[in-house]
This record gives C-alpha cells, structure tokens and sequence, in this order.
C-alpha cells in the first residue's frame, strides 16, 4: 500500500504522540506507587507508633489510679480509673482497625485478652472491697502484675513493629525512587531515539524524492529533457514526477521543433542571401565606369558587408544546430597544432593590422601530435583569436600559447582586450550569449562562436574555458587530448 505525505506524518506523529503516552502513563505510576508507600507510612506506621505511646500513657494511669483506689479506696480516684480506662478502650478499638498486619493484630488480640483479664481481676477486688469481705489480696496483686506486664510488652513491641516496618518501608521507597528515577531516564532516552528514528524517517521519505526532482531540474535547465525520473512513492510525488516526464517529453519535442526551424530557416536563407551580396558586389564592380555617386558606391558596400555577415551567421546557425541534433560527422586524423594555430594566425593578421593589434605566438616546438578533425579545429581556432582581436582595443596584444600537457596539448589566446564580467564567463559559451559590448551594438556578433567552440572541444573528448578580469583583458583555453 503506498502511503501519502499527508498518511506518513499522520502516522510519524500519532507514533510519537502514543509512545509520549505511554511514558508518561508509566511515570505516572510509578508516582503513585511511592505515594502510596508514603501514604502507608504516615497514615499506618506513624500511627500505631502515635497509638502505643498513648495506650501505655492511658494504661499506666488507669493501673495508677487502680492501685491507690484499692488502697485509700476514694472515689474519685475510681472515676479516674475508669476515664482513663474508657480512652483506653476506645484508642484500643481503633488501633485494631488500623493494624495493617497478622503479627500486629495478634498483638492486639493478646492485649485485649490480658485487659479483660486485667479487668476481671479488678472488678472482683471491688466487689470484696465494697462489701468489705476479706480476700487473697496478694494473689490478685500478682496476678494483675502479670497482666500489666504482659500488655506493657506487647504495646511495647507493637511500638518495635511498626519502627521495623517503617525502617523496611522507607528502604523500599528509596528503591522505588532509584527504579522511578531510572526508568524515567531510560523511558526518556528511548522517546528521544524515537522521535529521532520518526523524524529521520519522514524527512527522507519526503526529501529523498524531492532531491531527486531537484536533479532532474537541473539536468533540464542544461538541455537534457530525458523523461527518466522514476518514483513511485509517495503518491503525490509520484503524480510530480509523472507530471515532471510529460513536460520533458513535450520540452524535447519543442526542442527538436525549434532544431529543425532554425536548421531549415538557415538552409533556406542562404540562397537568396548568397545572391543577394553577388549581386551586390556585381554592382561595386561595375561602378569604376563612373555611373554612381560616392555615396551610393558606400551604400553597396555596406549591403555587401552586411550581407556577408548574414550569411556567416546562417552559416553558425546551421552549424550548431546540427551539432545539437548530432548530424554532424567528424572526420579525426593525427594532427600538428602548430601549424593550424600559424594558418589561422596568418589569416586573421590583415584584420589585426587594420586594428593595430598584434599576433604573438609563444609555442613549445615540438608538440605531440593530437587526434583532430582539422577543419573544425581551425574554425575553433578562428573564432577564439577572432574574438581576442574583435575585442582587443588599438595598440593591444593577443598572443597565442600552445604547451604540451599530460596526455595532451593545452591551447590558451590571450589578449589585453575589455575582458568578461565575472557572472558572464560561463554563460559566454552558451548560445547567443553576448556580454554587454556586442549587445550594445558597438561590436558586431551572434553570439553563436563560442557554443560552436565548445561543442567542437567536448567532442573532441577535450574542455575550454575562460579566464578574465573586466578591463584587463580575457585568457580563452582549451585542451586536446592526444
Ligand atoms: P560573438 O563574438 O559573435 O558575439 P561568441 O560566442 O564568440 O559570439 O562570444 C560571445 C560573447 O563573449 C561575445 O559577445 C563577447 O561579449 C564575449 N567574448 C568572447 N570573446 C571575448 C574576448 N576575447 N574578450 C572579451 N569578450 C569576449
């Protein structure tokens, strides 16, 4: 089942949200069990401890009270006797109702036998007493001695119980706290794991494919409209990415449209241009004989210049288009640059004159011989050089370097001309990219030489690139392997 983006973080967060619940439930009851040991403590422990204090305190005046009434025998130290003896009762019916455990309870039980014995004993010495009877007083005396003995120790030990529970309690609420404690770290450390774990989990599931788009994106805006993107999940990417491949599919179309109107554009222009500067220059010819005025004779040169340039430019157009539809074919053979990079030199040297700027050749003399396509070299070696002079004000240099290089020969021009905008090197070389001296007008170009460059380079399995500093001149570089 493919999950949506929505579906994932609902689950993500759901699975942290009930796994919070579950620690805090834990911590929660792991609170109530030391509250209940606490609870336990004050309420039973300290208790019993608060009642076997008093009970001996209420015991030993009741007993007191009993000795000097059987000796003076006045009354009212028999209504103390017996005030003492109805809290005692009563503390003594609480205190069962309290006792927690077996041994404490059968403390009590053997209290509660020795008091009502304690009693019995008593109420019979008043009876003989009232009725001024002579009895075995000794007997009684000893006989009561051993009941209040009997109940002293044991309040006394319900006292050493309930210390000893206490004492065992209190260990057992530092254990829980040591458990609590590190339970709570534990439970903690594993929550934050977990959330960790989720979130990690959800960011890749949502970034992975979007980087992937992302890719694609890029390859696109660099001319490669290949429909390849391939995801599947989550839905809603997957609709993208779908989406994605029918624009690149239609983005290819367009481009092998716009390929074929400027391949047929350019074959169809050529014709009646080539005509046209024929013509044109038919014209000049035919004007020493003195028909036209000076004025008309610039204007035909001009027309005549103009219409060169046209069909330059077609010329470019046609090349870089079958470039890019691949109909071009290379012909390689062993090569010399030297010579080539002379030729060229040689060719572009009246244009330079014309400009005061001068060619200077610093090269290796032997360099490896480089597998070419010579004709395509040498128009790559025009447009560089070209360009260097186009752009070379008067009284500049463009000088041209060949060095031989691993596994190769490196080729750089050089000039002092008005040099390239940092942001404008690299896109220099896409197609009819002008830097802004061309696109004013000042200098005449397409924009097209440079793209033709670095198609004919790449082809040759070798790079070109640019270096420059705006006013100061540019270094065009390109190598060839051998
Ligand atoms: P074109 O020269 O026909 O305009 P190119 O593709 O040969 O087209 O060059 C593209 C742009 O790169 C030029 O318009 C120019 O702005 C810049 N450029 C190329 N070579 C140089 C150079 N040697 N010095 C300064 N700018 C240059």
């Amino acid at each position: 089942m493919k999950l949506t983006i929505f579906s994932r973080l609902v689950i993500g967060y759901l699975a942290i949200f009930i796994f919070a619940a579950v620690v805090n439930v834990y911590s929660i009851m792991q609170f109530h069990r030391l509250k209940t040991v606490t609870n336990s403590i004050l309420m039973v422990d300290n208790r019993l401890i608060e009642n076997e204090q008093k009970l001996t305190d209420l015991f030993l005046s009741m007993v007191r009270n009993e000795r000097k009434f059987i000796i003076i025998k006045d009354k009212e130290l028999y209504d103390l006797f017996l005030l003492a003896k109805n809290d005692f009762d009563e503390l003594l019916n609480e205190t069962m109702l309290i006792a927690s455990t077996g041994e404490v309870k059968n403390l009590i039980e053997s209290i509660d036998q020795r008091y009502k014995r304690y009693q019995s004993l008593f109420q019979e010495e008043v009876t003989y007493l009232k009725s001024d009877q002579d009895y075995l007083a000794d007997n009684y005396e000893r006989e009561k001695e051993t009941a209040v003995n009997g109940i002293t120790d044991d309040l006394k030990k319900i006292g050493t119980i309930s210390q000893h529970y206490t004492y065992k309690k209190i260990i057992k609420l530092n254990k829980s706290e040591d458990t609590a404690i590190k339970a709570a770290m534990g439970m903690t450390a594993t929550s934050l794991v977990f959330i960790l774990i989720i979130s990690i989990f959800i960011t890749i599931n949502i970034t992975r494919p979007l980087a992937a788009i992302k890719r694609k994106t890029r390859e696109v805006a660099g001319g490669n409209f290949e429909s390849d993107l391939k995801l599947s999940s989550p839905p809603e990417i997957k609709d993208l990415a779908v989406a994605f491949n029918s624009m690149c599919i239609k983005l290819k179309e367009i481009d092998r449209m716009k390929l074929d109107f400027f391949s047929l554009m350019s074959h169809e222009l050529r014709t009646p241009l080539t005509s046209i500067k024929e013509g044109t220059n038919l014209l000049i010819e035919g004007l020493s004989e003195g028909e036209i005025a000076e004025r008309q004779k610039r204007i035909l040169k001009i027309m005549a210049e103009e219409s060169t340039r046209l069909i330059d430019m077609v010329n470019s157009i046609l090349d870089i288009s079958r470039i890019e539809a691949g109909m071009i074919k290379y012909h390689f053979t062993q090569a010399d640059l030297i010579p080539m990079i002379n030729k060229v030199a040689r060719e572009i040297e009246p244009l330079a004159e014309t400009k005061n700027v001068k060619i200077e050749q610093n090269i290796i003399k032997k360099l490896p011989v480089v597998k070419v396509d010579i004709e395509r070299i040498l128009q790559v070696l025009r447009n560089l050089i070209g360009n260097a002079v186009k752009f070379t004000p008067k009284g500049g240099y463009v000088r041209v370097f060949a060095v031989p290089v691993e596994k190769g020969v490196k080729v750089s021009v050089k000039d002092t001309g008005v040099g390239i905008s940092k942001e404008n090197l690299t896109l220099i070389f896409d197609k009819f990219h002008q830097a802004m001296l061309t696109s004013t007008g000042k200098i005449k170009g397409s924009g097209l030489g440079l793209s033709y460059v670095k198609h004919i380079i790449k082809a040759h399995g070798g790079e070109v690139w640019a270096e420059s500093t705006l006013g100061q001149g540019s270094t065009f570089t390109f190598t060839l392997p051998v």
